[in-house]
């Protein structure tokens, strides 16, 4: 097969011990899956049903330990989202995990939730995801609990448990595959923990989910 234009290349994770590298297709994100996050942006966490988002495998900026975003366009109000990342592999099963920050455009986002509006200008957009490298489940065991942490600047921002997920990985995948077929190569955004905030060109967040190597993501 030849192209008109020469082909890009695939957006993919490093693995944890190995040199083969996990192909992204699709980045699926839940929206609110952690009680004191939902309340801190003015909801009412309540087991109802999980809504979802989406950002292209573009969105992706991957990297082993650490990574460098640039300050996207349009916002003055960027936000960090800490976040489990689960990859899914074979069979739609879980490969492995990575930690991930689902960076917002709060302001535009903003604007969205008021008019009813999609959220993919706050959303997706390149340097959208910061994903880590993926350590194989088989390394790890099925995360369900331990600490999710996000410091900016050396100051601690977020500090939650998987625990307090609403919705486990699991049911995450259940609803997910409620809707469209998982497939191999899908990413889940699993949500945030309480304390997001806004971070400036320069600043520097580290990220650890406990059992999955540390991630350092930078804005430039
Ligand atoms: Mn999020």
């Amino acid at each position: 097969m030849t192209y008109v234009l020469p082909l890009w290349s695939h957006p993919a994770l490093p693995v944890v011990g190995q040199t083969e590298t996990f192909p992204i297709r699709r980045v699926h994100c839940v929206a609110k899956n952690y009680g004191d996050h939902i309340r801190e942006m003015g909801g009412d966490p309540q087991k109802i049903k999980p809504k979802f988002f989406s950002k292209s495998a573009h969105a992706v900026v991957a990297g082993s330990d650490a990574v460098t975003i640039s300050y996207p366009r349009a916002t003055s109000d960027l936000h960090f989202e800490v976040e489990l990342v689960v990859a899914l592999g074979e069979d739609a099963k879980i490969f492995g995990y990575g930690v991930g920050i689902d960076f917002t455009k709060r302001d535009l986002q903003a604007v969205a939730k008021e008019t009813g509006m999609p959220w993919d200008t706050s959303k997706n957009f390149s340097g959208a995801a910061a994903v880590s490298q993926i350590t194989p489940i088989e390394q790890t065991g099925e995360l369900m609990t331990g600490s999710i942490q996000l410091s900016v600047n050396g100051v601690l921002k977020q500090d939650g448990d998987l625990a307090q997920m609403i919705y486990n990985v699991k049911e995450v995948m259940d609803h997910l595959n409620g809707y469209d077929e998982l497939l191999p190569g899908d990413i889940i955004f699993t949500g945030t923990p309480a304390g997001v905030g806004a971070v400036q060109k320069g600043d520097v967040m580290d990220c650890s989910i406990a059992g999955l190597p540390d991630f350092k993501v930078t804005l430039s």
